[in-house]
């Protein structure tokens, strides 16, 4: 697809992390506004509407996925939302105003921060330290808390300088990016760094209160441990003694913790009867991968090794099985194919299977040259998880290093139909289509990926192009439609955002 992707400018991961977290946690705080920063003007003090509220939050998401140390990968983003909507299908009526979706970012600091628009992104640090499903789900539950509690729109435009910052920086990276100019994101950068220096953030002890009292009942509607949130909490606050002094970044310096939290939560457990949550395969295959892709340095990659050889001694079948599994996931980063294969056998063992191990086979055996019985498994477990992310992508591939272009076409359209929040298959059906020389069709299909990770500029551009290329009428009139429609969202969004300058 040279040529076609778009110029990316990356930000530097620790600015984009206190960005995110500054604009996810600014309740209450206030300090100096940085040089350069536009103040807002009338549009300050009302609550953020639903429909502002997602455009900012796509703004987010936009400079976030580029950024390194968010974590691309359909195991993680599938399993973690998936928990979050389980978790969020339990909350009181009316429920939260836009669906809710889980990343994961590389970050060995045991944290969570919510953003507008329904996103909530979880450190690595927090899914691999957690013991437990019901501890995992017991910190996004208190961050979907926060959303439905709407202290993030609240925050936002508060009356404050915070608030202030906060809005008119996300305003500037979503114009930025309806300009097309990756370079004026670097404007939200300054602002992170500039808010790194003198944050005090923390949303206020009641705000943290009713997330505590929120999350706590869905989750035990959503039928996980409510004791989870307690072990968790005593395992934050032990860590946050440890790291005093150490600086912000932690669950503790973002959502202050305190004995009064703890014991309520308790109380509110010694009230209800006891529960038991079987935990689903899935989190301890995606905590073994997260561990694995946390540890990319030589220190962590030492204390990785030593706890996947505990758990595979102490660990249950299946804990034992994805202990295995993280150690070849990890070799086939570093692209020791060997390691990669016997590991996975291992994982294997006893009869145990599933669609993270067998995804991953899939990949492997295309790495080792192997294409022919990669593309003959991925089958075979498409035919069994039909309802996985990673396996489809891993069918894809296997189709595309074997010829099956044709063939991948429908099933490619099929996946972006069945979810249609993943950008990543609007882009493999443009590679099906570009294999097939089919090059209006490859714009197409590349626009769609670009409308969905939020670079409208770069869409028009390509649907500009497939229109000059196509010969075929009513391919044409369609193109028509869809550039207008496309030109008037840009000039929407873009009206909507001035109102912050
Ligand atoms: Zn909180």
């Amino acid at each position: 697809m040279a040529g076609m992707r778009r110029r990316i400018a990356w930000m530097p991961a620790a600015a984009l992390r206190a960005t995110l977290a500054a604009m996810a946690f600014g309740l209450g705080a206030a300090h100096a506004q940085p040089m350069g920063i536009p103040s807002m003007g009338a549009a300050s003090g009302a609550e953020l509407s639903p429909s502002l509220e997602h455009t900012l939050g796509e703004a987010i998401m936009e400079q976030g996925r580029r950024d390194p140390t968010y974590i691309n990968d359909p195991d993680v983003n599938q399993y973690l939302t998936a928990l979050g909507r389980k978790l969020a299908a339990a909350a009181p009526a009316p429920g939260p105003s836009q669906p809710i979706t889980v990343f994961a970012v590389r970050d060995p600091q045991i944290n969570a921060f919510a953003l507008p628009g329904g996103y909530i992104g979880v450190n690595s640090g927090l899914v691999v330290s957690s013991k437990d499903e019901s501890e995992l789900a017991s910190v996004v539950a208190h961050e979907i808390g926060h959303i439905l509690q709407r202290h993030i729109a609240r925050g936002m435009t508060q009356q404050s300088q915070t608030g202030h910052i906060m809005i008119a920086s996300v305003a500037a990276a979503l114009l930025a990016a309806l300009a097309g100019s990756g370079d004026l994101a670097m404007g939200v950068a300054a602002f992170g760094q500039a808010a790194a220096v003198d944050r005090q953030l923390g949303f206020s002890r009641q705000a943290e209160q009713e997330a505590d009292r929120v999350g706590f009942d869905m989750l035990r509607k959503a039928g996980f441990d409510p004791n989870g949130m307690a072990e968790m909490f005593s395992q934050l606050m032990n860590a946050s003694r440890l790291n005093e002094g150490a600086g912000g970044g932690s669950f503790a310096s973002t959502h202050p913790l305190s004995i009064q939290r703890l014991s309520d939560i308790q109380n509110r457990i010694r009230e209800i009867p006891a529960v038991h949550h079987h935990d689903s395969d899935s989190y301890w295959y995606v905590r073994a991968k997260l561990r694995a892709l946390q540890s990319r340095d030589p220190g962590l990659q030492r204390s990785m090794a030593g706890f996947f050889k505990q758990e595979i001694r102490d660990g249950s079948a299946v804990a034992r099985s994805a202990a295995w599994y993280g150690q070849a996931y990890a070799a086939w980063t570093e692209k020791d194919w060997a390691t990669a294969q016997s590991a996975l056998n291992n994982a294997r063992k006893d009869g145990v299977n599933s669609p993270e191990i067998s995804s991953l086979d899939v990949l492997l055996q295309i790495d080792r040259g192997q294409a022919d019985s990669a593309y003959d498994e991925a089958r075979k477990a498409w035919a069994r998880w039909p309802g996985n992310q990673g396996v489809a992508l891993a069918m894809v591939e296997a189709m595309h290093k074997t010829g099956h272009d044709k063939e991948a076409v429908p099933f490619i359209k099929a996946r972006a139909a069945q979810w249609p929040d993943q950008p990543r298959f609007n882009q493999l059906l443009a590679q099906s289509y570009e294999n097939l020389g089919q090059q209006v069709e490859a714009r197409r299909a590349m626009a769609d990926y670009y409308v969905k990770v939020g670079a409208l500029p770069t869409a028009v551009e390509l649907l500009t192009q497939a229109r000059s290329m196509s010969k075929d009428f009513y391919t044409q009139s369609e193109l028509d439609v869809q550039i207008r429609t496309l030109k008037q969202k840009l000039k929407s969004d873009r009206e909507l955002l001035e109102r912050f300058k």
